[in-house]
């Protein structure tokens, strides 16, 4: 596999290559990322899962419903965050890339969840609940 994007965790324990270009980067203002990252908004950058090779043994996961986040079970940085009606894709946290900067991200999701003093003045599309609609159009 030739690796064209590449990250890990905090201490090193977590490491992935990803041999292809994202078809998604989003904001996300949701609650349940707020919870999960700590931080006023998140971040996401979608790859085909199939493309995605880990390395390392220290990745741990936490399931909430369909939802799957993992995180490094040795420093606990995010990792990632699965979803299991979006069989094919998985979504690193932007901050989880070793070259973030590489990954502007297109839109918002979530706004309806935004915290009433995060101002982030820019011209993207803005969705009130999730950006991917799920096969069986429910939202998470
Ligand atoms: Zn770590
Ligand atoms: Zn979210």
């Amino acid at each position: 596999m030739t690796a064209a994007h590449a990250g890990g965790c905090r201490c090193g324990a977590v490491r992935f290559e990803v041999s292809a270009e994202p078809h998604h980067v989003s904001y996300c203002h949701c609650g349940d990322c707020r919870r999960a990252s700590g931080a006023p908004v998140s971040a996401f950058v979608g790859f085909p899962v199939d493309q995605v090779a880990f390395t390392g043994k220290a990745l741990k996961m936490y399931e909430n419903g369909p939802v799957t986040r993992s995180f490094c079970g040795i420093c606990g940085s995010p990792i990632a965050y699965v979803d299991e009606r979006l069989e094919d894709v998985i979504y690193f946290t932007l901050g989880a890339m070793d070259v973030p900067a590489d990954f502007p991200p297109t839109l918002h999701a979530y706004v309806s969840e935004q915290l009433p003093f995060l101002h982030m003045p820019d011209d993207l599309p803005r969705y009130s609940k999730t950006s991917v609609k799920r096969p069986d159009g429910t939202v998470p």
